[in-house]
């Protein structure tokens, strides 16, 4: 059995989507459970109507669910003869339901309302696409992916409850999968990013989650593989977009994955690679444009893991330096107060460094957060800090045309172990690499 999951830019209008049904339908005959996203970037859309929605401006928030129900049906006439088609029918009355949700005041749990809003961007781009493939012969089941992926009530960053997914995807997908009267083979379409409560309340399990999705479904199903299909030909060792002459990484270990995604590497989602280890199911990430090319692959076998530097760039960071105003030393003491500093403001260190009067780290700058975060430490520290640097990661950096890298940049603060190593540097040298 197959997995294969297929972000917002592989389903972003009505080509993208006949594309997927090409992908599906020349893939090979094994039974197939299809994740998708919503198209393009309706979850974005749908979280300003959230906002909207939230702050009491209702007729802002009905003028841009009415955008995003336009563009549904647009891509849908695309596809479908126009009219003769249940599918019209159900866009309508999905949206219907949500403008009749919003006339009635928001609830006070924000993240709640989020989900049950945001959540429609998933459920309407499968039931299109699950359509859209029966309609061209491509025979397939749709599921809701709440009444599979079963989690606790922590709206928006939903936690899995493993017993019972299990369960529940066994339960429901199992009978169908291993049905050997079906005439076709059997494709399961389901939504990414989407769990639900024991209750029955629509959950999200964070952004970009529709990768995790895949491989939850591909852990409790014992899936032979994942595929994740990108606007990219697979995984490089450096976002193209910052960097000339990267190199195609045609595959790495779970580890290493996990560690490149650790430092910043955004290709797929942290939590993905956990289940997938867990189960040693391998992770493809190919091209949905070149579906024949060999992309990247990701499993347990590290043999390659060294053959090429890898480098990620994480800009909009903070370098603080920390230093006790009683001179007293970085030890336990300081570093348990100022650790649980950090975990109370809720910001995750990048990087750190201490010396026997100063502790050094580097975070994510955020609006909110920074602010509470200096004026606290202030109490009882001096305090130092560069904003606006970037901090830069190479892995296996050995390897690595360092003094390129480097050139005419101002490094503020360099670590080193045998794997890694990281610079903090000034910003606006990001272009120039
Ligand atoms: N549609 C969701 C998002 O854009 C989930 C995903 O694409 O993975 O965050
Ligand atoms: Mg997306």
């Amino acid at each position: 059995m197959l997995v294969y999951k297929f972000g917002g830019a592989s389903v972003k209008n009505a080509e993208a989507v006949k594309n997927v049904a090409e992908i599906i339908n020349e893939s090979s005959q094994e039974p197939l459970v299809v994740v998708i996203s919503a198209m393009d970037k309706t979850t974005n859309a749908l979280e300003k109507v959230t906002e909207a929605f939230y702050s009491g401006k209702l007729e802002l928030a009905k003028s841009l669910l009415e955008e995003i129900r336009d563009f549904h049906m647009e891509i849908a006439r695309k596809l479908f003869p126009v009219n003769q088609h249940h599918i019209f029918d159900l866009i309508g009355r999905t949206f219907y339901h949500l403008f009749y949700y919003i006339q009635e005041p928001p609830g006070r749990n924000f993240n709640y309302e989020y989900d049950r809003i945001v959540s429609t961007g998933e459920m309407i781009s499968t039931q299109i696409i699950s359509e859209y493939l029966n309609f061209s012969g491509i025979k397939n089941r749709w599921y809701s992916a709440k009444d599979l992926i079963i989690t606790d009530s922590n709206y928006r960053d939903a936690g899995v409850d493993w017993l019972k997914t299990e369960k529940a995807v066994k339960q429901k997908i199992t009978p169908y999968i291993k049905n050997d009267k079906c005439a076709q083979r059997p494709i399961v379409v389901t939504q990414g990013f989407i769990g639900g409560t024991t209750q029955g309340f629509i959950t999200t399990l964070g952004r970009e989650g529709s990768d995790y999705s895949a491989a939850i479904l591909a852990y409790t199903l014992g899936a032979r593989e994942v595929t994740i299909w990108k606007d990219v030909a697979g995984l490089f060792n450096a976002d193209p977009k910052v960097m000339r002459n990267t190199i195609l990484i045609d595959s790495i270990s779970y580890q290493e994955a996990i560690e490149l995604s650790y430092y910043g590497a955004t290709i797929i989602h942290p939590k993905t690679l956990k289940p997938l280890l867990k189960r040693s199911i391998p992770l493809q990430i190919k091209s949905f444009y070149n579906p024949k090319q060999n992309g990247s692959v990701i499993n347990k076998d590290y043999v390659k893991d060294h053959s090429i530097p890898s480098y990620i760039f994480k800009t909009n960071q903070i370098l603080l330096s920390i230093f006790p105003k009683d001179f007293s030393f970085i030890a336990e003491q300081n570093l348990s107060r100022l650790f649980s500093e950090f975990a109370r403001t809720g910001i995750k260190i990048n990087l750190m460094q201490n010396s026997a009067l100063s502790f050094s780290v580097c975070f994510d700058q955020d609006k909110i957060k920074t602010p509470v975060l200096l004026r606290n430490l202030e109490k009882i520290y001096n305090l130092k800090y560069n904003t606006n640097t970037l901090l830069i990661t190479v892995r296996h950096y050995e390897k690595a045309n360092l003094e390129e890298l480097l050139m005419g940049k101002e490094i503020l603060l360099e670590q080193k172990s045998r794997t890694t190593l990281q610079w903090v540097v000034k910003e606006k040298t990001a272009e120039q690499v």
